[in-house]
């Protein structure tokens, strides 16, 4: 059994969607998959049916952006319950977050002369997720960069004219989150962001598993993260964050997850089921092997911070329409 737990689809910033994805994964030699789209679970229903079509397993998960300290981490959540309706309430207001944002960084484009219209992001993003990445499709689709390189080196990269900060919970928040609606949390790609010397404070906030592979992670980069996930005895999970033909190749079937890997974690994620956890106030199990099975309490999920944020961005909005009347959303 070889898996792939981080994939994105047209959901958030894909591009494939579930039925082109899944059976190119089977091509590649993979059993199972999970869906781990950007704050939103939509796609998990479609991508179940096109992984029982292909004769995969499937795992429904999502990747939220976090923020422990002034760094930003991305943490993965697994097995949850995508029907639930706090869960599904926060991703609401997380892709409305999102929608505002792109509106702004568009404002900001404007303002610099480039003549993009917010419309044309949303109707080639077609998803209540959307991203820079689709602001850098439009851009080039529009003719106004030659490349996404380019989009995102002149305009949208950390710190450049069109770049706008992405809301972001606590690292404890994401991770509650993802408990209360009976997931299991991981923390994505380290390397990424640099993350090492937090790793300990997110395990304080409640991690359960490190994702030790993946496509930007070199052998030694995936051998110490074994290590430390042996150290803070948590869950190992990989990936490949493959994005369909956003980042140029496609990366499905680079990473393989050995399947003792996933049979750990879908042990944790019955674990959390079959003892109620994920409400804030789940006491700790006390069945060893329920503690072995990786998941741990969760701290009580504050109340949200989104509003302030939410307001910010549309103070400099005079109207705030939805983006998503008369859009298609694919599946
Ligand atoms: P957002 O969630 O809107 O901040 O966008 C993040 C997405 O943009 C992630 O999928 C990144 O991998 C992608 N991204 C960041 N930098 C680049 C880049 N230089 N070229 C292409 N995609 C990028
Ligand atoms: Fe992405
Ligand atoms: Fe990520
Ligand atoms: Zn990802």
């Amino acid at each position: 059994m070889f898996a792939d737990l981080h994939l994105h689809t047209r959901f958030s910033d894909g591009t494939w969607s579930p039925e082109e994805l899944a059976p190119q994964a089977r091509r590649h030699g993979l059993t199972a998959l999970a869906l781990t789209d950007h704050d939103t679970v939509e796609g998990c229903a479609p991508m179940a049916q096109a992984c029982a079509a292909a004769g995969l397993e499937f795992i429904a998960g999502v990747e939220l952006t976090a923020q422990q300290g002034a760094d930003e981490i991305h943490i993965l959540g697994y097995g949850l319950e995508a029907g639930d309706p706090t869960l599904l309430a926060q991703l609401a207001k997380f892709q409305t977050v999102r929608q505002d944002r792109i509106r702004e960084m568009v404002l900001r484009l404007n303002e610099l002369g480039v003549p993009l219209a917010a419309e044309a992001v949303f109707a080639l993003a077609s998803c209540r997720a959307p991203g820079r990445p689709h602001v850098a499709r439009a851009l080039v689709e529009a003719g106004l960069c030659s490349s996404l390189d380019e989009a995102f080196n002149r305009f949208l990269k950390k710190n450049r004219p069109a770049w706008v900060p992405k809301f972001k919970l606590s690292a404890a928040e994401a991770i509650a989150l993802i408990h209360d609606a009976r997931g299991v949390a991981v923390l994505a790609h380290p390397v990424l962001n640099r993350t090492d010397d937090l790793i300990p404070g997110v395990v304080e906030a409640g991690l359960d598993g490190l994702e030790c592979f993946h496509t930007k992670h070199s052998a030694r980069d995936a051998s110490r993260y074994l290590e430390v996930a042996a150290r803070f005895h948590l869950l190992v999970t990989g990936g490949s964050d493959c994005h369909g033909l956003n980042k140029g190749k496609p990366l499905v079937g680079t990473v393989k997850l050995p399947g003792h890997y996933v049979e750990k974690l879908k042990g944790a994620i019955q674990g959390r089921f079959k003892k109620g956890a994920g409400t804030a106030s789940s006491p700790l199990p006390s069945d060893p092997r329920e503690q072995e099975a990786g998941t741990k309490p969760s701290p009580p999920l504050a109340p949200r911070l989104l509003e302030p944020a939410l307001g910010k961005i549309q103070e400099r909005q005079a109207v705030i329409a939805n983006p998503l009347s008369g859009v298609h959303i694919p599946g």
